[in-house]
């Protein structure tokens, strides 16, 4: 990492709200500095875009203030533009496999709760594209490995055949991506990056629903590869049949392949997951508080890994961990255990994001950043607890159906707008539903 894009983000991180910082500068990389030219890397061209439009202003000026000159700034907004960007230099940033290092087979603690995954994940991966395990289907809710496995698997099959095509994408890169395509009318391109691929790894698809073109786009997408007789493997938070909002024929073709749920972690696949990890990090437990840990946070490995974090941070710092201090994190990490997601806590956080009250949502002010919050909140409460329409609309301020399908619809054409994803980033982070 350079030390000058290093400070800048420290100085971003200044003017800047955290959220902001995290939303659209964690995944962007320092390619070069050349005649006063401040090169990075975005990491997709949807960040792109909105770090030239809304941030290359500041950019600029801390870049030019530390080094007493006029400072420019290229956006690049990917590792691939990137590496052409340097010629054949090696950009050593944040590429697809450089991020996905740890998430190996190797690091992959077996329980029952994963075996069936975990065993077609490895057999994908020594003969992908066998028509035995094709289409593979990982579904889970959140924080219980499933990105962890389809990075394993492209980074096992990258070992084992260099020379495939492997095309790794999260449901809303699909996304992004593909919007940003037809726009730039580049719509053959895109196709062929996918089509192409020799094995096709998606995250996260259930983005996809509801979002009738790009499920059209995806559906040719996944036949060409399919019938070309190339690997597939995509993860869900949920099983086809759930997943309403998808055409039939998507959910058909998913259901055909093999379907490996990952269910919760039981008592002894969370004791040997925190022991695990502890050792891995060089943090020393015993087994009662292995135990303790592993009685106590019960909801998914994410947070697990949390509680070791903290723990081995803690250690970094006073030298050894007190059986209160022990107590004391993990007690933290419960509460937030216990705020499951709710419609109190999506008003609550949408309220929140637009500097309202609960009770502006609900109330039949016209006031426009009521109206915005109004609106994001009928979304949100659709989008992630799939509440009814009738019910959304009792709960903000007794509405009648139709205004909510209609205020859903508004937000859902938007969903591409920086305004919005950002709304939706930060309120989804903030109800504890981390992407
Ligand atoms: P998901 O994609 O299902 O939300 P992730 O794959 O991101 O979950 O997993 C969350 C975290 O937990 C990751 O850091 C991952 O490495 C870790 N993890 C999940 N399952 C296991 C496991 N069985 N063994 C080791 N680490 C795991
Ligand atoms: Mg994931």
């Amino acid at each position: 990492m350079n030390e000058l894009w290093n400070e800048i983000l420290k100085q971003l991180s200044v003017a800047l709200s955290e959220t902001a910082v995290s939303t659209w500068f964690t995944e962007c990389e320092f390619v070069a500095f050349e005649d006063d030219n401040l090169v990075i890397c975005a990491g997709s061209e949807f960040r792109k875009d909105v770090i030239e439009k809304r941030f290359a202003a500041t950019i600029c000026g801390i870049a030019s203030s530390l080094l007493a000159g006029d400072i420019k700034l290229t956006v690049l907004s990917d590792a691939e533009e990137a590496q052409a960007y340097l010629g054949r230099k090696q950009f050593n940033g944040d590429s697809e496999f450089a991020r996905m290092k740890d998430f190996t087979f190797t690091n992959f603690v077996l329980g029952e709760e994963n075996r069936w995954a975990c065993g077609i994940s490895r057999k994908v991966s020594e003969e992908p594209g066998n028509g035995l395990y094709n289409p593979v289907f990982i579904y889970s809710g959140s924080g219980l490995g499933k990105t962890h496995l389809l990075y394993a698997i492209g980074q096992a099959i990258k070992e084992k055949y260099p020379d495939k095509n492997i095309v790794f994408a999260k449901g809303d890169d699909f996304l992004n991506r593909m919007i940003q395509a037809i726009r730039e009318g580049e719509g053959k391109k895109f196709r062929d990056e996918f089509r192409t691929a020799d094995v096709l790894l998606i995250d996260d698809i259930h983005v996809l629903a509801g979002k009738r073109a790009t499920q059209e786009e995806f559906f040719n997408t996944f036949n060409a590869v399919y019938e070309a007789g190339h690997q597939i493997v995509v993860t869900c938070d949920r099983p086809p049949k759930e997943l309403s909002d998808l055409e039939e024929r998507l959910r058909t073709r998913f259901e055909s392949g093999i379907l490996c749920e990952i269910s919760r972690p039981g008592l002894q696949l969370r004791k040997d997951i925190v022991a695990f990890k502890a050792a891995q990090a060089g943090l020393e437990l015993s087994e009662t508080d292995v135990d303790f840990i592993a009685g106590r946070l019960t909801c998914n490995v994410r947070q697990l890994e949390g509680a070791i974090k903290n723990l081995v941070a803690y250690q970094g710092i006073m030298g050894k961990i007190s059986g209160e201090a022990l107590i004391r994190t993990v007690e933290n990490m419960c509460q937030t255990e216990d705020r499951r997601i709710t419609p109190e806590l999506v008003l609550k956080e949408t309220a929140r994001y637009y500097s309202v009250t609960v009770d502006d949502i609900k109330s039949n002010s016209r006031v426009q950043k009521y109206v915005k919050a109004r609106k994001m909140a009928m979304y949100v409460l659709r989008e992630k607890l799939g509440m009814t329409f009738e019910d959304i609309g009792t709960l903000c301020g007794n509405r009648d159906h139709a205004t909510v399908i209609n205020n859903f619809k508004q937000v859902f054409n938007n969903k591409s707008t920086a305004e919005v994803r950002e709304a939706l980033n930060v309120i989804y982070m903030n109800i504890g539903d981390k992407p």
